[in-house]
């Protein structure tokens, strides 16, 4: 079922608003996109442009001969993934929505350059952010608060 859905970038300079199915995300291992966003993958969202609304416009780069990314200039966050021609659909990250929680990735892609030592990390020990008291103190410190 489609669901709208609002998203934006670190800074809030570029904001949307997307008609999207949660349950159909996928996680993008290729190694273009690896490089575009600095990550061992990236999960991802198709949605049709038009259910695609920009309150305020992102920027793009030409990320290859075929595809276009948007972006933030103001904070980096990358927020998506669109080829130039012959698609009437593009692709949003998830972690850019305003509750990424919903989403669940239904398959991998770019299958030949999955770095396997990180697709299951269940196990591993975990540590929440505000237990880690060197960064409260800092944001204390900065802000009077933490945010998390
Ligand atoms: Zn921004």
């Amino acid at each position: 079922m489609a669901e709208q859905m609002t998203g934006g970038c670190a800074c809030g300079k570029v904001r949307y608003t997307a008609k999207v199915e949660p349950a159909e995300a996928y996680l993008c291992h290729c190694r273009m996109c690896q490089r575009a966003t600095g990550s061992v993958s990236i999960a991802f969202v198709n949605a049709l442009l038009d259910g695609i609304e920009w309150q305020s416009e992102p920027d793009w780069y030409e990320s290859s001969p075929i595809a276009r990314r948007p972006y933030c200039a103001a904070c980096g966050t990358s927020l998506g993934f669109r080829f130039k021609e012959g698609s009437d659909k593009m692709d949003l990250t998830v972690a850019s929505f305003d509750d990424p929680s919903p989403f669940n990735p239904k398959h991998h892609f770019g299958a030949e350059s999955i770095h396997r030592a990180w697709l299951n990390t269940e196990g591993l020990p975990e540590m929440r952010t505000d237990s880690y008291q060197k960064l409260v103190d800092k944001w204390v410190d900065a802000t009077g608060k933490f945010p998390g």
